[in-house]
């Protein structure tokens, strides 16, 4: 029997890190060994957070957690992923309108390297609809986010709006 360690890597903005993503994060955790969570740095999506904010957003809200590793990455993901031995792509699939998006770039990535497997999570239905993008909307508009983000998020996306 291989004792190699299974090991997950869940790529993404993360801008800011939601409930959402914690809810696949914790999944992720009862499935592997470890868990990497990968920020990508994407400049081109203009994140509203630097990436250090976002790493830190991530590291205080799993404080505690055992087995998991805040990283960042600025390249291809495939590129990446031979830095971590045996690693998995995770991904999370809130709805059909991800599959998509989901599949195109998991096909992406097999042709990039077919050595690295794709999965896909799915949220509580609690999170399932929440996303970054509709996270800061809302903020922008002085919604009430509390119970969406970690609450290490919350003073920022506050902060965000003023002066808006
Ligand atoms: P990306 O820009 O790579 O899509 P995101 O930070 O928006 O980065 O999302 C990272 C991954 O987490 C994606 O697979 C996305 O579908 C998934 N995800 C985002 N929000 C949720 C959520 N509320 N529940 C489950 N998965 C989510």
């Amino acid at each position: 029997m291989s004792t190699q360690k299974k090991i997950a890597v869940y790529p993404g903005t993360f801008d800011p890190v939601t409930n959402g993503h914690l809810d696949i994060m914790k999944r992720s955790l009862k499935m592997f060994d470890k868990l990497i969570v990968a920020v990508a740095h994407n400049p081109d999506k203009k994140p509203a957070f630097s990436i250090e904010r976002r790493m830190e957003f991530i590291q205080k809200s799993t404080v505690g957690w055992e087995n998991i590793k805040v990283d960042h990455f600025e390249n291809l993901l495939t590129d990446y992923m031979k830095t971590v031995e045996g690693g998995v792509i995770v991904r999370g699939l809130r709805a059909v309108t991800d599959y998509e998006y989901e599949l195109q770039m998991g096909l992406m990535n097999r042709t990039l390297d077919p050595s690295i497997e794709t999965i896909f999570m799915i949220p509580s239905l609690d999170y399932s609809f929440l996303s970054s993008r509709l996270i800061k909307e809302i903020a922008h508009l002085r919604g009430d986010v509390k119970g969406l983000v970690p609450e290490s998020v919350l003073p920022f996306l506050q902060k965000e709006r003023v002066g808006d």
